[in-house]
């Protein structure tokens, strides 16, 4: 049984909601609330929700891009929240993240050389032959060619420049990447491409996935585990195969019965989820998807349900799942 890379418990990031005449705080939007998982290594989890859920905020808070407002977070042995920016940023050699938005996160005045070799220069890493013959290798290993190197971003379609994003963050060989909505600016026909290249660089270097997005089916495509979050919380938890085959929460089922499924001879039925997605900022009390839920009752509005076990390493939040 692989260990784990990345132990994770009561993460919360809240932001101040300043106001009043003298701009003072006003209230507090609790964008990750209590949000407690771990990833063994070799693993991929997927996380999951609409957006404004508190999936990406997670996914930067582990990094330290974003500064946690609480919570543990323990990597490969070494407890994250306790580094100090140096300490910080050494640990990033181990820690990558990959955006959505290739085009934003590369630097267009650079060419991809300049754009990949940064990282070795920022850690102080190789000569600049040693530095140069890595971005060459690095392009054949996405599936690009070592004469793109003097080619600059916009020079390459959306699916290359995301090959890219990934070359970069795979210069440091980081044992974990958090791929943030990786794939959701890329056509269809391309996301799959993308899918492919992560699964094969995870088997060949063994890498740890935080694979964060919207779509479902794409999380399925990639993760042994899925986290759905809704409201800043995670609210089920499990392997993939048993998201998709017997989902527990009603609101992992009101988004699955959403996806198209691949099997044409299924019959799912329909969850038409009523309202909006609460403000963050005055999250409903009780369980925080009771003003939505098909099934809600008076405990629902009160208590907030336990995130537990109900077998197997099934998490769900629901009062209709106690032991
Ligand atoms: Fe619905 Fe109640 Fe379960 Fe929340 S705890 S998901 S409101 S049944």
């Amino acid at each position: 049984m692989a260990e784990d890379l990345l132990v994770v418990k009561n993460l919360k990031k809240y932001y101040p909601i300043t106001g009043g005449v003298l701009g003072g705080e006003v209230g507090v939007v609790k964008a990750v609330d209590d949000v407690s998982f771990t990833v063994k290594s070799g693993e991929t989890l997927g996380l999951v929700g609409e957006s404004g859920c508190g999936k990406s905020t997670t996914g930067r808070s582990l990094l330290r891009l974003i500064e946690p407002t609480s919570g543990e977070i323990n990597f490969d042995g070494t407890d994250v929240m306790s580094l100090s920016t140096d300490a910080m940023r050494k640990m990033r050699r181990d820690m990558q993240i990959v955006f959505q938005d290739p085009f934003a996160s590369l630097n267009p005045r650079h060419n991809i050389e300049k754009i990949l070799e940064e990282p070795l220069i920022v850690h102080g890493l190789g000569s600049s032959a040693e530095r140069k013959k890595r971005v060459q290798e690095m392009l054949e290993i996405v599936g690009l060619s070592s004469y793109h190197a003097s080619r600059y971003p916009h020079q390459f379609s959306g699916g290359q420049r995301q090959r890219i994003g990934i070359a970069r963050a795979l210069m440091l060989k980081p044992k974990l990447i958090v791929a943030d909505e990786p794939v959701s600016a890329l056509d269809v026909s391309i996301q799959s491409q993308v899918l492919n290249l992560m699964q094969d660089l995870q088997r060949e270097f063994g890498l740890t996935y935080l694979f964060i997005a919207h779509d479902l089916s794409v999380v399925r495509h990639i993760s042994d585990r899925v986290g759905v979050m809704y409201l800043g919380r995670i609210v089920e938890l499990t392997t993939s195969s048993q998201l998709y085959s017997n989902p527990l929460h009603p609101y992992t089922r009101a988004l699955l019965s959403a996806v198209p499924s691949p099997d044409p001879d299924a019959v799912r039925e329909r969850v038409i989820l009523q309202g909006d997605v609460p403000s963050p900022a005055k999250p409903p009390s009780g369980c925080t998807f009771h003003t939505r839920c098909p099934h809600v009752t008076e405990e629902c509005r009160t208590v907030r349900p336990e995130f537990a076990d109900t077998g197997d390493g099934h998490f769900v939040a629901c009062h209709l799942y106690k032991s």
